[in-house]
């Protein structure tokens, strides 16, 4: 906010002590500091509010904010995309990568003071390297230098471009066990006309062909998908084919998000913009049908035994994840039987299932 709206936020909030635009996040300290000994306002606004990206020396010693097993890693900051209804390129700014080098120094870090799972995030994952290499997208060196640190557990790829995810990439990841079992590639919809509109790279064509590639490579693997409904002149035809294609692909996990009108970007002014109450109608209908897909593969883990990584307590029981379920977003197992300390991995057999999350029991 402070980044788009400067001006129109001081005046607004005249209460606020200090402003920063969000290039300048490496100076909270320095501002907080200010404020504190001169007690005056103060505001630090870059000209140029696009150059923060976290440095090696920085975060040597980061303190670990999430829970002590699992983080997450940003890698690079920025998008060179630029969808047609998104504002992230107008905020962010251009696609920036930190090194292999800054990035490994981190993890290693994380895991010497116990971190078990790192998730790696960016606007898009995929193009790590990029701009650093001559346009050679880097995420596979990156994850084998990841790979080197021993007793990192889970590597979790999150928030990937589905026309930029290499062969090599998935060899990896379908040879390497530290590697999660698990991509989250949004692919916003599956119509080519809106696809088109939206200014993405891809067709339904190269959906298709990615999905079926990754299943066919790792058929064991969770995918993650997000899509948006409602976007500017989606016809009942178009939302009833994204609806066939949900229903056939059966995701793992889906995001259904309706279109948001976002000032300033393309999008924005575009002919046909839908009304809320449709957009909410066929949100709605997209959950239904993933809550039953959701159901149908919960209940088909029943009897099998997967490595959990213990996450403490819900209600009186334990609870853990699975290499298949993302922090935070994809239910959990509730463990009804058996012992173990947070942050240790155990091996849990399923032995119900809920929409959302699995019962278990902790088994040798
Ligand atoms: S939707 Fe994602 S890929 Fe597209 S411009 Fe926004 S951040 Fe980039």
């Amino acid at each position: 906010m402070p980044g788009r709206y400067k001006d129109k936020l001081e005046k607004l909030l005249p209460e606020v002590d200090g402003w920063l635009s969000p290039g300048e996040i490496d100076k909270i300290n320095f501002l907080v500091n200010t404020i504190m000994s001169t007690r005056q306002k103060q505001s630090i606004f870059s000209s140029d509010h696009l150059s923060y990206l976290p440095d090696k020396n920085e975060h040597s010693e980061k303190k670990i904010l999430s829970s002590y097993y699992s983080a997450y890693i940003k890698i690079a900051d920025g998008c060179d995309n630029h969808c047609s209804y998104c504002i992230i390129p107008f905020i962010r700014g251009p696609y920036r990568s930190r090194t292999i080098e800054s990035v490994k120094e981190e993890v290693k870090n994380l895991v010497k003071h116990g971190v078990k799972e790192i998730n790696l995030i960016a606007q898009d994952i995929t193009s790590f390297g990029k701009d650093l290499s001559g346009g050679k997208y880097q995420l596979p060196e990156l994850i084998k230098s990841l790979l080197k640190i021993k007793k990192l557990e889970w590597i979790r790829l999150l928030y990937v471009y589905p026309e930029h995810i290499m062969p090599e990439l998935i060899d990896l990841m379908k040879h390497e066990k530290r590697i999660c079992k698990y991509l989250d590639i949004p692919i916003q919809h599956i119509d080519d006309k809106i696809l088109k509109t939206m200014k993405r790279q891809s067709s339904e064509k190269s959906i298709r062909k990615i999905i079926e590639n990754i299943k066919e490579n790792i058929p064991d693997i969770a995918l993650r998908t997000s899509v948006i409904v409602g976007f500017p002149g989606e016809t009942e035809n178009q939302f009833g084919k994204l609806k066939k294609w949900i229903k056939k692909t059966e995701f793992d996990y889906l995001g259904v998000f309706t279109y948001s009108r976002e000032e300033g970007t393309p999008a924005y002014s575009l002919p046909g913009q839908i009304s809320k109450k449709i957009k909410e109608k066929r949100q709605a209908e997209l959950l239904k049908i993933q809550s039953e897909i959701a159901h149908k593969k919960n209940t088909n883990r029943i009897g099998y035994t997967f490595r959990t990584l213990v996450e403490g307590f819900q209600d009186e029981e334990l609870k853990g994840r699975t290499e298949f379920h993302a922090p935070e977003i994809d239910g959990d197992i509730i463990i009804e039987k058996g012992k173990a300390s947070e942050g240790k991995f155990v091996n849990v057999k399923i032995i119900d299932a809920l929409e959302y999350n699995l019962i278990g029991e902790i088994v040798k």
